[in-house]
């Protein structure tokens, strides 16, 4: 069954030419998920001709603007479109207090049902279980309450007669260096780390609790995943080949994230 992602954004929060803010489509177990909605996301998903019937579920990490700011217009565009599926959201409570007045504003009388559920991002559990896969929480070391997702397929007869493992895919933005998820995130398939910085702005990833590449490389290396994708590049690296180099440093099988860019997972 096929598993794809499709990076929208792998900026951050300043915005630059090259990259949008973040967001993301993971489509596995077929359905897809959005993960984070930064400004511009439903531009980005139309110049894409992203299909978008099958989302349900949107996954977002935390409330700085640069994941979250893409919203209410899709939101909009959506109730515009006549949509009739509903839409769930799972993100820390306080995104329905900001949300809701705006819906209640711009959306009276959509089409469909906007759905919140409330995250602990300081917990690690499980959010999302339905027949063919979990979400996990993953607790982050940012400004705001943050949380990675583990998106893990449930094992099924194909695994057990193959001895296949479930596929894992890992989403870890926005974070400072935190080894304390490797036990979380071990042996995953695929991780998206942020690699806001490189070597030459440690003390900014330190002082905004973000990570360098070769930190979030450091990550992929004690976790043993199979492969690592960096993005949420800050505007202040002109040379994004810096990102990719440092984290080759630490972990081989890395790919530099690119926007409007579709991965075969
Ligand atoms: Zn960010
Ligand atoms: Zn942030």
């Amino acid at each position: 069954m096929n598993k794809k992602l499709t990076i929208l954004g792998c900026g951050s929060a300043m915005p630059t030419i090259q990259n949008n803010p973040s967001g993301q489509i993971l489509e596995m177990c077929d359905k897809l998920f959005l993960i984070d909605c930064g400004e511009g996301t439903q531009n980005t998903m139309r110049q894409l001709a992203c299909r978008t019937a099958r989302l349900y579920s949107i996954f977002i990490s935390h409330l700085h603007g640069d994941h979250c700011f893409g919203l209410i217009s899709l939101l909009s565009t959506w109730g515009m479109m006549n949509r009739t599926q509903d839409v769930h959201i799972y993100a820390h409570k306080d995104l329905e207090t900001l949300l809701r007045p705006l819906l209640d504003y711009h959306c009276q009388g959509m089409s469909y049902q906007v759905i919140f559920h409330h995250i602990d991002p300081k917990k690690h559990e499980v959010i999302f279980d339905d027949r063919t896969l979990t979400v996990t929480t993953i607790p982050l070391r940012h400004s705001v309450p943050t949380c990675g997702f583990l998106f893990e397929e449930k094992p099924r007869r194909v695994h057990r007669e193959t001895g296949l493992k479930p596929f894992q895919y890992v989403y870890c933005s926005d974070t400072g260096y935190k080894p304390a998820i490797v036990k979380y995130i071990q042996g995953a398939d695929v991780l998206y780390h942020e690699a806001t910085y490189t070597e030459e702005y440690r003390e900014a990833a330190d002082k905004y609790q973000h990570s360098t590449a070769k930190q979030a490389a450091k990550i992929a290396k004690k976790a043993g995943v199979g492969k690592l994708i960096i993005g949420h590049f800050s505007a202040r690296v002109i040379d994004q080949s810096i990102f990719l180099n440092e984290a080759k440093e630490e972990f081989d099988n890395v790919i530099l994230g690119q926007d409007k860019t579709t991965y075969t997972l």
